[in-house]
């Protein structure tokens, strides 16, 4: 789940890092007021789940609580990558000298939290690895010990601050993103730009904070800070079903009850030489009710040629999902060749009540998976 800069920003702030004040608003006049309470220059900015909003248009700074409102006007409604500009972040503006970057990830090479920092702020770290990629310092602490106060220290030297205060300042806030990754359960936590202002102190200009939703049950509190218009409707779709699917760029659909079988499945499909539409797992003992809505997700994506419905019954009942399917095809918008393999708990049943509906069936996960990618193929 992606958080708003605001979002982020407060809850950096929450663990003590330098972050801008300021406030939310959603009209030209609310933005106005905020700029009256803070006094002096402000900076606007679109609050979209994007990056990059400053290259488009989306950050700007205004001088007078006047000029704030008329730059809030044009930054509220735009469209920035897809998606409209609902708030504007309004903070005092800070002078700086320079751009840092810093930021905490899941690295699954090393299975580790990785801190990656850079003296080329302000861009995306992306651009920084192409076209100057030793400026960019990696940290992988150990995972039991956590990050230490001298590791941290360490890459503050190895991104050239040489000046102690600002070397333990960033070292703070290097440690401060590492314990909010952990005790939030983040995939990403990251500030660019963090900036050296001309007084030498440090603060943080932009914050992203990326959640990991399998661990959001920990979290009920954070529920209230999702917003669903940056999201796929397939995903949104699906979350609300309690279905795990990831689109993907082929045009077999699957649908298959299990994350390892459905691993498995595209595996297998992907031998027979088809390219998977997604990865959909509809858990176990899903009612007809869930087939449903997995089909009709599935079928929502306009590249799918295909579906292979691979269904192990256990706690899953066969004639359940049938009943499922068979829902569903009365009501999905365009049908595309359906290849089922059905076995364990009431699959001679589920077959019998599929028999009537032009479905392919099939005895293996081979046989399948290479039936489907014949028909996918329009053989
Ligand atoms: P992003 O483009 O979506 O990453 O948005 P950022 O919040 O990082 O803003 C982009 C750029 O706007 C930053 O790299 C800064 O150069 C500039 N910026 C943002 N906030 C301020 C500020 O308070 N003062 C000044 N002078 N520039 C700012
Ligand atoms: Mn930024």
């Amino acid at each position: 789940m992606k958080l708003h800069e605001y979002q982020a920003r407060d809850i950096l702030e929450r663990f003590g890092l330098p972050v801008t004040g300021g406030g939310v608003a959603s009209t030209p006049e609310e933005a106005r007021q905020l700029a009256e309470q803070i006094g002096g220059k402000v900076v606007v900015k679109a609050q979209v789940q994007v990056g990059g909003r400053g290259k488009a248009g989306g950050v700007k700074l205004a001088d007078t609580p006047e000029q704030t409102e008329e730059v809030a006007r044009q930054i509220l409604g735009m469209d920035i990558k897809g998606l409209t500009v609902e708030k504007v972040l309004v903070a005092e503006a800070i002078t700086y000298d320079k751009e840092l970057y810093l930021s905490a990830i899941l690295d699954r090479t090393t299975k580790r939290i990785v801190l990656i920092a850079s003296a080329e702020g302000g861009v995306e770290i992306e651009e920084v690895a192409k076209t100057n990629p030793e400026a960019i310092v990696k940290l992988a602490p150990d995972p039991l010990l956590g990050l230490q106060q001298y590791q941290a220290m360490q890459l503050a030297f190895d991104i050239g601050l040489k000046d102690g205060k600002q070397s333990r300042q960033f070292a703070r806030i290097a440690m401060g993103i590492f314990k909010i990754f952990k005790d939030v359960d983040a995939s990403l936590v990251e500030i660019n730009p963090l900036v050296i202002k001309a007084d030498g102190v440090l603060q943080a200009l932009d914050s992203k904070i990326l959640l990991d939703d399998s661990a959001l049950f920990r979290h009920p509190d954070f529920e209230a800070l999702r917003d669903t218009a940056g999201e796929p409707p397939a995903e949104l779709q699906a979350r609300e079903a309690n279905i795990t699917f990831i689109k993907l760029d082929g045009d077999i659909g699957c649908m298959v009850n299990g994350a390892g079988l459905a691993m498995a499945t595209m595996d297998v499909v992907k031998m027979y030489g088809g390219e998977p539409a997604n990865f959909l797992d509809i858990g176990g003992g899903a009612n007809a009710q869930k087939v449903a809505a997995a089909l009709n997700i599935i079928l929502s994506d306009p590249n799918v040629k295909a579906v292979l419905i691979n269904i192990f019954g256990g706690i899953t009942r066969g004639d359940e999902v049938a009943k499922g399917i068979v829902a569903a095809l009365g009501e999905v918008s365009r049908q595309v060749p359906m290849v089922v393999r059905l076995v364990g708990t009431n699959a001679e049943e589920g077959a019998r009540i599929l028999a009537d509906a032009k479905l392919i069936p099939a005895g293996s996960l081979g046989e399948a998976a290479q039936r489907v990618v014949e028909v996918a193929r329009g053989a």
